[in-house]
């Protein structure tokens, strides 16, 4: 069986169904990469929707999966087990009733299932032995908003009512943590995707500045420039420097 990798870009969901619909394949969905399987290949569909995308390839994810089934110590400390269904994030070896596979997605660190939502399992602590402090945990949880809500740009205080603490103690905590202030992190997430939809995507300039936030592409431009010291267009084109315009 053959592996083909298409990437898509898909600004609203019903484009992928549109698309499965067309190809005439059927959807099997483990968080945003689907897998769509017909009788003679295997088509992978990577879709960009706003999110990290973590691929996992199928033969690694069986192995993991049975070494959960199995509470095999072999993966303790190299993956994770984040399950869909109740949100947490467990060790390989948590003794709790066994998730299905189509509600498992495995993480190699801790803090990548934190950011991606997932709250630490409170029989198998995989947080336990260091692995995190509490301020790190909080920058974490920090991250998985941001990354997920990017494009509305919560303002501090917003983003403290949210994790129910002040919005003093969470720029001061988040800043020693990473270095940079919440606001300072929205904009890298923003800057991260806008790049990777130009180089990876067809979608029009003006559909990536939505998607990051930006509901005018003149103002989208002039911070993307702004930001990088390139213009959209030119950073797809891949010039490297020069500043001009994309009106
Ligand atoms: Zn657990």
């Amino acid at each position: 069986m053959a592996l083909i990798v298409i990437n898509y870009f898909i600004a609203k969901v019903h484009e992928l169904e549109k698309i499965a619909k067309e190809l005439d394949i059927s959807i099997h969905c483990r968080d945003l990469a689907i897998l769509c399987r017909t009788t003679t290949t295997d088509i992978k569909i990577t879709l960009y929707y706003g999110y990290e995308v973590k691929d996992m390839d199928q033969k690694l994810f069986d192995l993991l999966y049975a070494a959960v089934v199995n509470r095999e110590s072999t993966y303790e400390g190299v993956y994770y087990t984040g399950v869909k269904t109740t949100k947490i994030v467990c060790r390989p070896t948590c003794r709790a009733k066994t998730p299905k596979a189509m509600n498992v997605t495995f993480y190699s660190t801790l803090e990548d299932a934190l950011q991606a939502g997932f709250r630490p399992c409170k029989r198998c602590k995989p947080e336990a032995n260091g692995a995190l402090g509490p301020d790190a945990a909080l920058a974490a949880q920090v991250d998985t908003i941001i990354e997920t809500q990017y494009k509305d740009k919560l303002t501090l205080s917003q983003l403290a009512a949210l994790l129910a603490i002040s919005p003093y103690h969470l720029q001061r905590t988040y800043k020693r943590v990473r270095g940079y202030s919440p606001a300072e992190k929205t904009e890298l997430v923003r800057l991260k995707h806008a790049q990777r939809f130009l180089l990876e995507s067809n979608a029009t300039i003006a559909e990536i500045g939505e998607a990051v936030g930006y509901g005018s592409p003149s103002h989208f431009a002039a911070w993307f420039s702004n930001r990088t010291g390139i213009s959209p267009t030119a950073y797809r084109n891949g010039q490297g420097g020069g500043d001009e315009s994309d009106e």
